[in-house]
């Protein structure tokens, strides 16, 4: 297979805010990869959380050359299996190239990824819709303008928690989420579950840091609200140790390698027992679709990052008032938006 890689800037329509702090531009990465003809279309929008940026990415994705230009892309899930051990443990680099791996493999083979892998688009979630965090007037404006959308997922961790999701409360009936990113203590955190599940709140995602996984067996005996692993539930690998301390993960494809890192969170996750959403960064509609190209195997989604921004390089599955609505077309069904 033939390689091209490049970065470009995606631009939020409102700034974005999360515990960790604000962006305006975000750069992700593109990848193509092409034989018989057949264009396949990957990316990975790089978290500086989890060490990565447009460079690293590349630079292991430039490693991967060799690999494709001899692999055979019909044998996906052989090749990418070469691929994982090549890469040597960068997901972000491993998720652009499974992504366009699998969209490649759909196109040559005539399918909705969907498809290929028997899920029935018929049980995809509504996705939730994302608000920052903001000062609380600025908020409520926020959960104005996403009216339609039926869940929204409240960005929290600030002292004003529970004054702004009461204000939010207020204004909105939709079903609320929170993520706070890892941003409370332990006591913190029962407090304000307990009244988060006052104010009708739903679940809670990373209420503490990654390493605290002690204090979340402690915090889920007292919390009255389902608590799901973000930042705690990068790959497969950590998944087991979540039994017990949450109730569900979330699965994002640039986290844990792409679609086939993806699949194997989800049967980890069902062997014990653990609830399963899918996530995303802000990101282009290439990663968009091919989540939820997998939509169907999850519990919820959260698959709102291409609607964040301005300028989407590309159209494939979107999002409808929390709706998703998967595209016609084989692979990942994703067109670039000019077209
Ligand atoms: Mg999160």
């Amino acid at each position: 297979m033939k390689l091209s890689i490049r970065t470009v800037d995606l631009h939020l329509r409102h700034t974005f805010t999360i515990s960790r702090g604000s962006r305006d531009v975000i750069p992700t990465v593109l990848v193509e990869v092409e034989a018989e003809g057949i264009v396949g279309r990957g990316e990975a929008s790089p978290s500086a959380y989890y060490g990565h940026t447009p460079g690293s990415v590349t630079a292991s994705i430039e490693r991967a050359r060799p690999l494709l230009e001899k692999g055979d892309p019909v044998r996906y899930r052989a090749l990418i299996g070469d691929l994982e051990a090549a890469l040597g443990g960068d997901r972000a680099a491993l998720a652009a190239l499974d992504i366009a791996i699998h969209d490649w493999a759909g196109k040559r083979l005539g399918h909705p990824l969907h498809r290929l892998l028997g899920l029935d688009p018929a049980r995809m979630p509504l996705s939730s819709f994302t608000i920052g965090i903001d000062e609380p007037a600025r908020m409520v404006e926020k959960v104005r303008e996403a009216a339609g959308f039926p869940i929204l997922k409240v960005k929290v961790g600030t002292p004003r928690d529970l004054e702004t999701v009461g204000a939010l409360r207020a204004a909105s009936r939709a079903v609320f989420r929170v993520d706070a990113n890892g941003g409370w203590t332990a006591r913190e955190a029962v407090e304000k579950a307990r009244a988060l599940a006052a104010l009708g709140v739903e679940f809670i995602e990373q209420p503490l840091p990654p390493d605290r996984l002690d204090d979340m067996a402690a915090l889920r005996r007292d919390s009255p609200l389902p608590l799901y692993a973000d930042e705690s539930a990068v790959t497969a690998a950590d998944v087991p140790r979540l039994a017990g301390r949450f109730d569900g993960i979330v699965v994002k494809l640039v986290k844990c390698g792409g679609i086939l890192g993806a699949l194997r969170m989800v049967e980890v996750a069902r062997a014990v027992g653990l609830k399963v959403m899918f996530g995303c960064m802000v990101e282009s509609s290439v990663s968009i679709s091919a989540a939820a190209q997998i939509g169907p195997l999850a519990d919820h989604l959260d698959l709102d990052g291409a609607i964040l921004i301005t300028d989407d390089p590309f159209r494939g599955a979107r999002n409808v008032e929390g709706h998703i609505i998967l595209p016609e077309g084989p692979g990942l069904g994703v067109e670039p938006a000019a077209g």
